[in-house]
């Protein structure tokens, strides 16, 4: 398995490169954080979430995922149109 060694600093590149990878995760003392990594370089940071900002980013999902539904559903119906004609 490749590993990915993470580079000390941030470049350029991690300013629009930076990708969420994996759960939102809990240390002892139970502050939340997960872990965002560089898809270009492979620079990796923690960030925190505090307990309000971790219902804003569920707000934040669950909206997506609520476009992306609807988005699936007009393709879907257009689809069915070209069928049709
Ligand atoms: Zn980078």
């Amino acid at each position: 398995m490749e590993r990915i060694i993470s580079p000390p600093s941030p470049s350029r590149c991690c300013f629009t490169h930076m990708k969420r990878i994996g759960e939102v995760q809990a240390e002892g003392d139970g502050q939340r954080f997960y872990y965002k990594r560089c898809t270009r370089c492979g620079f990796t940071v923690r960030e925190f979430v505090f307990n309000i900002e971790l219902d804003r980013l569920r707000a934040v999902e669950l909206a997506e995922w609520n476009r992306a539904a609807g988005w699936i559903d007009r393709l879907r119906r257009e689809v069915q149109g070209e069928k049709a004609a």
